[in-house]
């Protein structure tokens, strides 16, 4: 290797943009073909990965000490000095382990809280398209791989919607386009080449150079690697804004507004508590230790962790339904979707697509056989026909395969089968197979007409444009939506003879094309023209076909069946009950879409479809008013689907959208949940998405919807959980010291404590893990609106924190009257841990009975209780704890007391949730 110290900029006489392209390619010792594979582990050895080094992550240590950096652990502290001051080391001890246990819990949750996101930044890292170690041009695949993996010396291939891997030096550009606002602060798109640039040229003039980065806007290109990771242009200022870093939900921030609110009511509660100890006459310092211990139990410290671990367990859940979160706010805003608009290939259907018609001379051709293999006869009305036989046959389907950038392959299975399989775009795919199976090779063709130039395709324009070299002439041929090709075509090839496309055959052909439309196909025109002057450009051409001078001469129409994904249909009906609305907006034609929104559900009798003229011929005032009755939008453009986002959300829709092309980004930023597709989507789109589906499917968007609305509900039953066991401590402890008269506090202060730590932790979490409960997607979607905390969830705090009350304060007077002080807290003590381990069985749901929910499907809360109840027979029982909790046995009738007291809280929930039930089906049948 020649090169010098990382920088593959320069050879000492040249810089690489300076540099003629096969100078280039010596400099950096590769070839048209990619980089041999043997080279590249000696490369990376050298250059290392293509990263970008971010800031130093906080240290754990650091992340260990900042734990204890709350005021939680003050007041706990605070009171520890206290107890010593007061003479009681053993509280000291009690209140420093628990300091210590709860600041290495909470360093666990943040550490796996930190995991998480790490392997979903691994998830949705970038990727790029290579070429390597490849004899032959004609013979090589591209393929996928991780950006990171890059090496100088590479080949990469860029098209529109990619975010560029590494600097590179371009070599093929075809109508290249790169946004570079990234490095330069220009708006504009850069229009790119392959020639060199002249030296002192700046960073933003060198426009055969591409920058890691930055994005493809249109068209495609190829291009050379030479700098990656930190050697990169972005990588020297390190500017790379990594987005998945702002992971932070607005839900988190809700609730830890929430929390400080509560914290407020916290400490006042305590305070009174305080007050009225001094009042009833106990010692100044043992008040300050019981109140801090008041404070520090009613203060729900454990939410946030709470809420970041309901929500991992979300992500997770979403995962493994083939839906990655890419921003957490995603999953508050899925649970409460109203409407999802789908576009329609490779989402709603399989992208699975085959040939089944083809309409030359007047003649409608059917083409047989199944999926990508390239066997299957030719027939009309049944009976097979030769190629040769047509005219126009054998010519459209040459052009089929020419203007053509999918790659058929065959591909080994495990099992030593051959499978057939397509790289790129399955439309172009469908082509291939169908030209095959009349002997027309793409490999073998492009040999005789090499590509030259072409007009790459885009949704936008709806067509794709290819020149081609023959001989001394250049053959273009351009497919694509047939009223775009009808528009530019002049003429029309019927049985070998080229005649005027007048408007007699013109509506033949719309007619044909409207009835394979109808039928749910995906209808392309393909046109061509020979070109024999040999002196005018390619430029030139593409120049005179977008102004329309060219001649050119309609072939015929292609029709391609892509059938539903079968689990679509099931998937809409299941929005449908959950009372969400489901739209198609996709770029084919209103009949096409039309047929499959019949027949997955979409497009009822009482609901409407319009295609983009007709949207654009709406003002926004009845354009909004169609939203409600119209479900089918086709011949969308971007714009358009940005509008219906837009139009959507202002009339209070939640609105999560798909989108697979670059240009469908600032639909997706727009949309409450952007959704991009993992497998034929762009860079542009999944940065701009904050969920990716890895399997592109509906369905996986309905499911990741259910997931939202879980995740909503178990954080709900969570804040529930923590707000009545927390508000219950305190109302006990205010009203015991309002009503009970007794020469001592109805717990000690290490008592509260052990609750607050036994109950908290361990079963708080576990009910972030509660599965989903059947009519989750039976109900409609929560309202953006609701609150964490509304009024039913106050009511039902103070009920149950009354029966927790009442409980303690009986076992205190009534059942304990006359015993010994120890006695008497022990009972209240366990008596309050057994009421929030009932608690935290009756908060599994907020509207099912328990005995209806089982114990089998969560086995964290099973867990969670065991320990509980477990803990507490050994504080109770075990002379070590008494020693510390200042606690004695009870006796066996104690304990079926205190179940049954605990018990209550199960009995008063059941029934509160019984007429709950009752009323939300009377309002149903209303
Ligand atoms: P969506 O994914 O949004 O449901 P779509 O994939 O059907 O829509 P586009 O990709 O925008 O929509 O395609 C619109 C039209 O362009 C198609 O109906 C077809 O006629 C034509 N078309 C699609 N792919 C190609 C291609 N590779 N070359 C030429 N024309 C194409």
């Amino acid at each position: 290797m020649t090169i010098r110290d990382n920088e593959l900029i320069s050879d000492q006489t040249k810089l690489v943009h300076e540099m003629e392209i096969n100078d280039t390619f010596k400099f950096l010792e590769t070839k048209i073909t990619g980089l041999p594979e043997q080279d590249i582990d000696i490369l990376r050895e050298k250059y290392g990965w293509n990263e970008i080094q971010t800031q130093d992550r906080r240290s754990r240590a650091k992340m260990f000490s900042e734990q204890f950096l709350n005021p939680i652990t003050y007041v706990l502290l605070a009171a520890g000095i206290l107890s010593l001051l007061v003479g009681k080391l053993t509280n000291f001890i009690v209140i420093v382990a628990i300091v210590l246990i709860n600041g290495i819990i909470g360093f666990i949750q943040e550490v796996k809280a930190e995991n998480a996101l790490d392997s979903l930044k691994s998830m949705t890292a970038p990727e790029a398209t290579i070429l390597r170690d490849c004899g032959n041009v004609l013979h090589c695949t591209q393929y996928r791989i991780k950006a990171r993996e890059i090496v100088p010396g590479d080949i990469i291939y860029l098209e529109a919607g990619d975010k560029i891997p590494a600097d590179a030096r371009l070599f093929e550009v075809a109508n290249l386009q790169v946004d570079e606002a990234l490095l330069t602060g220009e708006s504009l798109p850069v229009r790119k080449i392959t020639t060199p640039v002249l030296s002192g040229a700046s960073v933003a003039d060198r426009k055969n150079l591409v920058f890691s980065g930055t994005t493809v806007v249109s068209g495609r290109g190829k291009a050379i690697v030479y700098a990656i990771g930190m050697k990169t242009q972005v990588g020297k200022i390190a500017e790379l804004i990594n987005q998945t870093k702002e992971m932070k939900s607005p839900l988190e921030k809700r609730v830890s507004s929430l929390s400080k609110k509560l914290g407020v009511i916290a400490f006042f509660a305590s305070a009174l508590t305080f007050i009225l100890g001094i009042i009833r006459g106990f010692d100044i310092l043992d008040m300050l230790i019981f109140a801090s211990a008041t404070l520090v139990s009613s203060i729900p410290s454990g939410l946030p962790a709470t809420i970041t671990i309901t929500l991992a367990i979300g992500v997770s859940r979403m995962v493994k339904r083939n839906a990655i979160i890419r921003k957490l706010n995603a999953i508050d805003s899925l649970g409460a979707v109203t409407t999802i608009v789908s576009d329609k290939t490779g989402t709603l259907t399989q992208n699975q697509m085959t040939v089944k018609h083809i309409f030359v001379d007047n003649t409608d051709i059917e083409v047989g056989g199944v999926g990508y293999i390239p066997i299957g006869d030719f027939t009309v009305d049944g009976e097979i026909i030769s190629i040769t036989q047509h005219s126009t046959l054998p010519l459209i389907l040459q052009n089929m395969a020419l203007s053509n950038d999918a790659i058929l392959r065959q591909h080994e299975l495990e099992n030593d089968e051959f499978v057939w399989e397509i790289v790129g775009d399955p439309t172009e795919g469908a082509l291939l197979v169908a030209a095959l199976k009349a002997q027309f090779n793409k490999l073998e063709l492009m040999g005789e007409y090499p590509r030259i130039d072409e007009i790459p395709f885009e949704s936008a324009n709806k067509y794709m444009l290819t020149i081609h070299k023959n001989d001394a002439n250049s053959l273009l041929i351009v497919k694509g939506a047939p009223e775009v090709i009808m528009q530019v075509s002049k003429s029309i090839t019927v049985d070998g003879q080229k005649i005027a496309f007048d408007d007699k055959l013109k509506d033949q052909i719309e007619q044909k094309a409207e009835y394979y439309a109808s039928e749910g196909y995906r209808v392309l025109g393909i046109a061509y023209h020979e070109e024999s002057n040999s002196n005018i450009t390619t430029d030139d051409l593409k120049a005179k076909f977008e102004s329309r001078e060219l001649e050119m001469i309609f072939m015929g129409l292609i029709a391609i069946i892509d059938p539903p994904r079968e689990e679509v249909k099931e998937a809409i009906l299941r929005a449908h009950n959950a009372g969400i609305k489901v739209i198609m907006a996709t770029g084919d034609h209103k009949l096409t879409a039309s047929s499959i929104g019949k027949d997955i559900g979409i497009l009822t009798t009482e609901f409407t479809a319009m295609d983009g003229k007709e949207i654009d011929s709406t003002s926004e005032s009845e354009f909004i008013e169609k939203l409600d009755t119209n479900r089918v939008f086709a011949r969308v453009s971007p714009e358009h689907k940005y509008r219906i986002v837009n139009g959507l959300k202002s009339k209070g829709e939640i609105v999560a959208m798909t989108g697979d092309g670059a240009n469908d980004a600032p639909a997706l930023k727009t949309a409450d949940v952007g959704v991009a597709m993992g497998i034929t989507g762009t860079d542009v789109t999944k940065d701009a998405a904050s969920m990716i589906l890895t399997d592109d499917n509906f369905a996986s968007i309905v499911n990741a919807v259910e997931e939202g609305r879980v995740v909503y509900e178990n954080i709900k039953k969570g804040v529930k959980f923590l707000l009545t066991t927390n508000m219950g401590e305190v109302i006990t402890i205010l009203v015991s010291m309002l009503l009970i008269n007794s020469e001592a506090l109805i717990f000690t202060p290490i008592m509260i404590l052990w609750v607050n730590l036994v109950t908290d932790g361990s079963l708080t979490v576990a009910l972030a893990a509660e599965p989903r409960e059947n009519d989750v997607m039976l109900r409609p979607p929560k309202k953006p609106e609701d609150s964490l905390i509304d009024r039913s969830i106050i009511a039902n705090i103070l009920l149950v924190a009354s029966v927790m009350a009442a409980g303690v304060i009986f076992i205190f007077n009534v059942y304990s009257k006359d015993d010994s002080i120890v006695r008497k807290e022990t009972l209240s003590f366990t008596v309050l841990a057994v009421l929030q381990i009932f608690n935290a069985i009756a908060s599994r749901s907020n509207r099912e009975s328990i005995f209806k929910i089982g114990f089998r499907n969560n086995r964290m809360i099973l867990f969670g209780l065991i320990a509980s109840f477990g803990l507490q027979i050994l504080a109770v029982h075990l002379s070590f704890f008494n020693l510390i909790l200042e606690t004695t046995p009870l006796l066996f009738i104690d304990w079926v007391v205190i179940l049954g007291i605990g018990s209550t809280i199960l009995i008063v929930e059941e029934v509160r949730k019984y007429f709950l039930r009752r009323k939300e089906k009377l309002v149903l049948m209303k």
